[in-house]
């Protein structure tokens, strides 16, 4: 169980992942029904964020209404930053196999992924792990485990 957890992506403002084991004793799942994006999700086991199809924009609606309606787990005080590993699949990754792609980076606020002469993407020191690049990418090249 706790494995399965710590492989999954937390909810930003949250210090330590494993906290997030006592979200699965909250009825209000408030912080689920605030997010604009869309991407907090729930299961009997874990909450955690889903990038398939939308990023974080870090409104701190879901730290708000946790602290307001709920366990009072997620933290206001902390950075826009998620607790994530985030890497690029080479194998898939149009751009590192000659083929002209960016939508990664046109999707990136931080501008936080390096392209050499247009191809070869590297993530930056500089990415919040937001996952907007992860919901865009066409061959699902971008890969996030949480931490
Ligand atoms: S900061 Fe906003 S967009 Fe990000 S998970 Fe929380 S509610 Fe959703
Ligand atoms: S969007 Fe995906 S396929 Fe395109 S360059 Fe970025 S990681 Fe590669
Ligand atoms: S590279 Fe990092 S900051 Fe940029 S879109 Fe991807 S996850 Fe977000």
């Amino acid at each position: 169980m706790k494995y399965r957890f710590t492989k999954s992506i937390p909810l930003p403002y949250c210090k330590d992942s494993r906290i997030l084991e006592s979200c699965i004793k909250c009825k209000n799942n408030s912080c689920i029904d605030v997010c604009p994006q869309n991407i907090i999700k729930k299961d009997n086991y874990k909450i955690y964020l889903d990038f398939e199809n939308n990023g974080c924009i870090f409104c701190k609606k879901c730290a708000i209404a946790c602290n307001e309606y709920s366990l009072s787990l997620l933290d206001l005080n902390l950075e826009n930053h998620i607790n994530a590993n985030i890497s690029i699949n080479e194998a898939k990754c149009l751009a590192w196999n000659k083929i002209l792609c960016s939508y990664c980076l046109d999707a990136c606020e931080t501008k936080s992924i390096k392209f050499y002469n247009m191809l070869y993407p590297e993530i930056l020191e500089s990415c919040s792990k937001c996952g907007m690049c992860k919901s865009v990418c066409p061959t699902n090249a971008i890969v996030f485990r949480g931490i």
